[in-house]
């Protein structure tokens, strides 16, 4: 163990040690994390959460809220005073005005603390009266956790994998030849570095557009309060035998290592560390519909991710994790672009995303559950005829042209395997279907008193990760 870790473990150890001390006098607070990558329905997820919350009379699969214990639940001021408020209220509005729209995405870590006010049941209930369990929702970034892997490289066993990664994708042509025609011995010049790192931004910003989802380092996409610091300028060189000091190469390598020790590790030790329950969210109809490379890459993103979780794996992680995470929920998002007859294939993909990660180690005895959700349903369902068959579609108004349609986006395999395999086999084409994805606005909603926004299952996603908590 380095030293720098060991300072690091120490002040962790006294930081716990205050919070059980008062924590005796305190109510009990869960720390749920929400992640996923980019465009996931992270804001999505956790506005709608938290409204169902609030007015809970579309939760009937949240025990306590089903039950009355729940009593009441209320907005509080967030425990960490230096971590973004999640906007909830401008969330809000946006998803239920009379023109919804859907607000926007995450761009950095945000917090927000509800607070329930619980009546348990039973003879103890009975005794012990209503007590207050603080829910502190911590939103961040996806991309984020990929960067744990950085950790474990070196800046050229890095650039290797990022020069390789970059030259099969096609958005990556143009910042390949960029590098290449840079001399990694020539004495640091900013505008050189600045444009090499501009140019390897933009591929990565490019290459998400078009379905990748593995694009580290997380910050170059989601840069936070970090936009524009040199530890944000660098990008992947070529190894070479000798760089003199000064040069281009050593000068990439000192930022490359400043972005682990300033920016990734102090993200895993402030935030990750203390989360107690986490939902990654997967927009896996989006990598369907964006075909077999996406879905293969989304896979590789998912093992990354996860390995977040298996902390084991990490020597520096396992040192600085204070808590162990209870239960992960991985949740498919989006399934209201599907009709329900299709759910059931959804789940069975996401579980097959990330089967390979959760066999092995089972996240250190977390629980976990796979899931189909959409936290805010944008359609309703239909079943049409065409051309002499039954067609089982949703309707909605489409994002882009304000038309509503009706929509059949492709009947998903019952067999995972049958997405997986061309995936893995490199094809670029999907074989025997086309799935489609088309972006559907937020309906306009007339909510009744003690109702919050329309869901999917977003119910028994709350009942899986909190219902032990408010028993
Ligand atoms: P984030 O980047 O993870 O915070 O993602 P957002 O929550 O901003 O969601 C990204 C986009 O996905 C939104 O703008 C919507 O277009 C879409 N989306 C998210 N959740 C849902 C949902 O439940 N149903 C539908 N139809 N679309 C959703």
């Amino acid at each position: 163990m380095i030293l720098t870790d060991i300072a690091e473990t120490v002040s962790r150890g006294v930081g716990d040690m205050g919070a059980s001390v008062t924590g005796v006098f305190q109510a009990p607070a869960i720390r749920l994390g929400v992640t996923g990558l980019s465009r996931a329905g992270k804001t999505v997820f956790i506005t709608s959460l938290v409204a169902n919350l609030i007015d809970r009379g579309r939760m009937p699969q949240l025990r306590a809220a089903a039950t009355g214990a729940i009593k009441a639940a209320y907005l509080q001021p967030q425990p960490d005073d230096t971590v973004p408020r999640f906007d909830f209220e401008r969330h809000l509005a946006a998803m239920t005005g009379t023109e919804p729209r859907w607000p926007d995405s995450t761009r950095a870590v945000s917090e927000l603390r509800l607070s329930l006010r619980v009546q348990p049941g039973g003879l103890l209930g009975s005794f012990s009266g209503p007590r207050t369990v603080h829910l502190d929702i911590v939103d961040y970034p996806g991309e984020w956790l990929l960067d744990l892997a950085l950790l474990d490289q070196s800046y050229d066993s890095w650039s290797q994998a990022a020069l390789a990664a970059m030259r099969t994708r096609p958005q990556g042509q143009q910042a390949a030849a960029l590098i290449a025609a840079a001399d990694p011995a020539e004495p640091l010049s900013e505008t050189r570095a600045q444009a090499l790192a501009e140019s390897f931004t933009h591929y990565l910003r490019e290459a998400r557009e078009a379905g990748f989802s593995d694009c580290s380092p997380g910050r170059f996409l989601l840069p936070g309060e970090m936009e524009g610091s040199p530890a944000l300028t660098f990008a992947p060189l070529p190894p070479v035998d000798r760089a003199p000091r000064g040069s281009l190469r050593r000068e990439m390598e000192r930022r490359f290592e400043a972005y682990k020790s300033q920016i990734v590790k102090p993200f895993f030790r402030d935030h990750f560390s203390r989360i107690d329950r986490q939902v990654v969210l997967v927009d896996a109809l989006g990598a369907i519909h964006s075909g077999p490379q996406a879905v293969a890459d989304l896979r590789g993103a998912m093992a990354g991710i996860l390995g977040a979780f298996r902390p084991g794996r990490n020597s520096w992680l396992s040192s600085i994790l204070g808590r162990r995470i209870e239960k992960i929920l991985f949740a498919a998002t989006k399934a209201d672009h599907l009709h329900h007859s299709q759910h059931a294939r959804l789940t069975a993909i996401m579980e097959a995303l990330v089967k390979d990660a959760r066999s092995r180690a089972d996240f250190a005895g977390a629980q976990t559950a796979a899931m189909s959700i959409a936290a805010l349903r944008a359609t309703v369902e239909e079943t049409m005829t065409h051309q002499g068959r039954s067609l089982d579609c949703v309707r909605g108004t489409l994002l882009d042209s304000g038309r509503r349609a009706a929509f059949h986006p492709g009947d998903l395999p019952d067999d995972p395997a049958r997405l997986l395999a061309p995936a893995s086999e490199g094809r670029t084409e999907w074989l025997d279907e086309d799935y489609e994805i088309m972006r559907f606005a937020p309906a306009p909603l007339t909510l009744r008193p003690g109702e919050g926004p329309p869901h999917i299952r977003l119910d028994r996603a709350a009942e899986f990760l909190l219902g032990d908590k408010l028993t």
